[in-house]
């Protein structure tokens, strides 16, 4: 047989008892691949097994996007199939890029070319991990502005190629499939404390090498951060130099207006790509806003409204078609007569839909798996099942078709696509006060918040951000919702209206008028932390629900890829398990 494993020395001692065993060194209960599976993967970084003797892996496509899972503390049960189990007889490998925090490689085909790397390096002063194989070597580092651009053609380094994104390199204590042992150069990670990762590089002191970003296309243009936090980089340049003038207070009280909502919208646009937290952002411009004595509520409610455009912005650089779907979804979903008792479920999820629609452009239908809609509606996985039942039921959507990972595609059903959008409006990148109520949360805390004060809270809360209101039925009107609905949030006196009671809508007696305040990010926190919901018989605060549910989402993700391992490595002729059962 052809794909029969090559049978060196090595690979006979291994099967006796691991690599220490090989190499005359103290005899580990578990093989070496494995602990050091282990070990790296608590150090932030991507591995994965590939079958011993190839070089070709099992899997790849899924790995640029998510991590193999190791149950940790936080997991109630021991998951199937391990992450040990997964790397029982196997080569270790580790994906590049953003799922191992940025790692790139250096990667040097011969023996002269890696001496010479690591004479450059030293000289430098710049730290690294390096592996030595028969050939050449690696090193290893982080980029600290972000993923690495892969590179094959160095000036000056004929055999030399940085790998930054999706891309592999076998690692120790893997065997070569000439049977040589790969091994560390720089000291064994595992005898490393456990909280040092691969050093941490910034691309300036890589420029004599020619690094670059992973950017679509463009060119990486090495920034100047005035002083500015490292994430900054991916701000326009005109908007970091506003930045750290605000900071400075070199920017005039005419001007501070004018000047700070150019880098509010930088800044909004990047949230809400899902590139920069809400936190860092909204910080850096509050710190902004203080060095020229500009109000801090007011900084805050300009990157609020930059958000809320944000989306029609971003999407005007995709396909004309799509805009229009998912613009009209939207649309749609304002003025649709929501009916039921799930009514406000399966708008969320609807509008979750439109978000996906929105993300997925040029593909005439959208991937929603029910995780992504979950994560988004910030339902859970059950409720969102139901919803999409009805939903398609109802021909709100359509099932476009499964793709290659097993999420559902969809497109907006034919009652959605026959609505009448008003053919004024046109698509021009301003939103009206209108689209702002169909915004749903998007911060950790307003998630936590308004997961527990529901959805009529946060239609109200958002229409009286904008709008001043005299009546709950022009509230009522305005929102879609019915009267009793807006009431009931809104009461005041004997059974105070949940958004009155925290206060985030306050009632003016003197204008018998309605107006939300826009609240700090902490003030949602410590309103979050005394709101409770009932649980396993016990009552538990919301603050942080949401962020435990994310964090179950991820599991599930990376459970999948172990599931996807164990399924391939089954079937797998190269798997060296697979081998010995044959020969029986
Ligand atoms: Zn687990």
């Amino acid at each position: 047989m052809t794909d029969k494993l090559p049978r060196t020395l090595l690979e006979k001692a291994l099967d006796l008892g691991g690599v220490e065993v090989a190499r005359g060194l103290d005899f580990a209960p578990k093989a070496s691949v494995q602990l050091t599976a282990i070990n790296l993967h608590k150090r932030g970084l991507n591995v994965f097994p590939i079958p011993r003797g190839y070089k070709e892996p099992y899997l790849l496509r899924p790995l640029f996007f998510a991590r193999l899972h190791r149950c940790g503390r936080e997991c109630r049960i021991q998951h199937a199939p391990s992450f040990e189990s997964i790397f029982e007889y196997q080569n270790i490998a580790v994906m590049m890029g953003r799922t191992s925090e940025n790692l790139f490689a250096i990667d040097c085909d011969t023996q002269a070319d890696f001496r010479g790397m690591g004479a450059e390096l030293d000289r430098r002063g710049l730290s690294y991990w390096a592996t030595k194989s028969a050939k050449g070597g690696h090193y290893f580092m982080r980029l600290a502005e972000g993923e690495a651009a892969n590179n094959a053609t160095l000036v000056g380094w004929k055999n030399v190629q940085i790998w930054g994104t999706r891309h592999f390199t076998v690692l120790p204590p893997s065997i070569h499939p000439s049977g040589v042992l790969y091994e560390w150069h720089t000291q064994d990670p595992y005898r490393l404390p456990i909280e040092e990762k691969p050093p941490l590089v910034s691309i300036q002191a890589l420029d004599w090498l020619g690094v670059e970003r992973a950017t679509s296309g463009k060119k990486w243009e090495a920034p100047e951060l005035l002083g500015l936090p490292a994430w900054t980089v991916n701000l326009s340049r005109n908007n970091r130099r506003i930045l750290a003038s605000a900071i400075n207070g070199a920017i005039t009280e005419g001007q501070r207006n004018f000047e700070l909502t150019k880098p509010a919208y930088d800044i909004a646009s990047l949230i809400d790509a899902g590139e920069l937290n809400y936190q860092d952002g909204i910080n850096l411009l509050e710190e902004a806003a203080e060095g020229v004595d500009y109000p801090l509520k007011d900084i805050r409610s300009t990157l609020r409204s930059a958000m809320n455009k944000n989306g029609l912005e971003s999407a005007r650089k995709g396909g004309k078609t799509q805009i229009a779907e998912w613009q009209k979804a939207l649309e749609f979903a304002r003025d649709y007569d929501w009916q039921g008792r799930s009514r406000h479920t399966d708008k969320a999820v609807f509008l979750a839909c439109c978000e996906r629609a929105r993300l997925d452009v040029g593909a005439g239908s959208f991937r929603a798996s029910q995780r992504e809609l979950a994560r988004l509606s910030n339902k859970t996985r059950k409720t969102v099942s139901k919803a999409l039942h009805r939903l398609l039921q109802d021909d709100l959507l359509a099932l476009a078709r499964t793709d290659n990972s097993g999420a559902n595609r969809f497109s907006f059903g034919g009652v959605t696509r026959k609505y009448p959008t008003n053919p004024t409006c046109s698509y021009s990148g301003v939103a009206t006060s209108h689209q702002k109520t169909v915004k749903l949360p998007q911060t950790p805390a307003e998630k936590d918040v308004f997961g527990r004060l529901g959805a009529v809270s946060w239609a109200v809360y958002n229409y009286l951000l904008d709008n001043f209101a005299f009546s709950y039925k022009e509230i009522a009107e305005a929102t879609k919702l019915n009267r009793q609905s807006v009431q009931r949030v809104l009461s005041r006196g004997k059974n105070t209206g949940l958004l009155i009671a925290h206060g985030l809508v306050i009632y003016n007696p003197a204008e018998n008028s309605y107006k939300a305040e826009l609240v700090s990010n902490e003030k949602l926190e410590r309103i979050s932390a005394n709101l409770y919901y009932y649980a396993g018989g016990d009552y538990k605060s919301v603050l942080g629900k949401s962020e435990k549910r994310e964090r179950g989402y991820t599991a599930e993700r990376e459970l999948r890829i172990n599931s996807l391992f164990a399924g391939r490595m089954a079937r797998d002729k190269r798997n060296y398990l697979n081998q010995s059962e044959a020969k029986t």
